[in-house]
């Protein structure tokens, strides 16, 4: 079970979504992901946490970060200073908690707060400067609950984007261009046996968990023809759950990049060999 509040969740997606739909305008963020061999390290085979997970993780990182900036502190301190004298004002507004503090105490994540921090540093808010802010998410680091909280956005942001077949295609599009990349120099040692040639990823068992997961989001039906197979699926071929990206294409065996197929349109998109989904989704209700 997903405890989710959806504090946020939304801003995350939406982030996420732009890094995928325009890469070109983040390719620093990208490299930092998956550039000069990183993408190899990145790499696991169907894992729970998926690699999309890591991802999502990633930019809701660097999220936080970015929200802790210079300006957005002196905004702050400015807020601060405007309505000190409006405790009603200060209880709403709160200038001096960080918005990763607010994120913590909406999931009733127990921390220290960045008020406290700087009381123990017998520092004022309306002093303080960005090292603070730094510093005080350093300590959140430390406690572990920092990665707790962007853990579980994680999983909230996975839960919502998920349904989203077109940005698993695209994210799994932008890793297999980055394994593609990296093919062109050797692999590590330690990670070439879950490699069947550079850059090309083994064919493994899809495990259990990721057919009943794409089977329910898919809705038992061939996403490309919408052709019913819940009455005559069969949990043991393989052939039905197929890889948006191809392995054969750099490929990841991910449970981001795997969709329900029936058997027919499954031959027929290893003949086409791209990667190929589609925008149609079974509605809640036929309008
Ligand atoms: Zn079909």
């Amino acid at each position: 079970m997903l405890e989710a509040k959806f504090y946020d969740t939304y801003h995350f997606c939406n982030v996420v979504k732009n890094v995928l739909y325009h890469s070109e305008n983040y390719l620093g963020v990208l490299n930092d992901f998956h550039g000069d061999g990183r993408i190899y390290y990145r790499l696991s085979t169907f894992n729970k946490y998926s690699i999309l997970h890591e991802f999502i993780e990633f930019i809701v990182h660097d999220v936080y970060y970015d929200q802790s900036s210079e300006a957005a502190l002196e905004k702050k301190q400015k807020n601060q200073e405007v309505y000190q004298d409006i405790p009603i004002a200060l209880n709403i507004l709160r200038p001096s908690a960080l918005p990763i503090e607010l994120a913590l105490e909406h999931h009733n994540m127990p921390h220290q707060s960045f008020e406290d921090f700087l009381d123990k540093q017998n520092k004022k808010f309306i002093e303080c400067d960005i090292d603070d802010a730094y510093e005080f998410i350093h300590t959140l680091r430390e406690t572990g609950v920092f990665h707790e909280l962007i853990e579980h956005i994680s999983k909230e942001v996975f839960h919502v984007v998920f349904q989203n077949r077109d940005l698993m295609k695209n994210f799994n599009i932008l890793m297999a261009n980055a394994l593609e990349h990296e093919a062109r120099s050797e692999t590590p040692n330690e990670i070439k046996k879950i490699f069947s040639r550079p850059g090309i990823l083994k064919r493994v068992a899809i495990p259990v968990w990721v057919r009943r997961a794409v089977f329910f989001r898919d809705r038992g039906r061939c996403v490309l023809c919408d052709k019913d197979l819940s009455g005559q699926v069969n949990l043991e071929n393989k052939e039905n759950y197929d890889h948006i990206v191809p392995l054969a294409m750099h490929g990841l065996n991910d449970i981001s990049n795997i969709q329900l197929l029936c058997k027919e349109c499954n031959q027929h998109e290893k003949r086409a060999k791209e990667a190929v989904t589609s925008d149609n989704y079974q509605s809640w209700y036929t309008y």
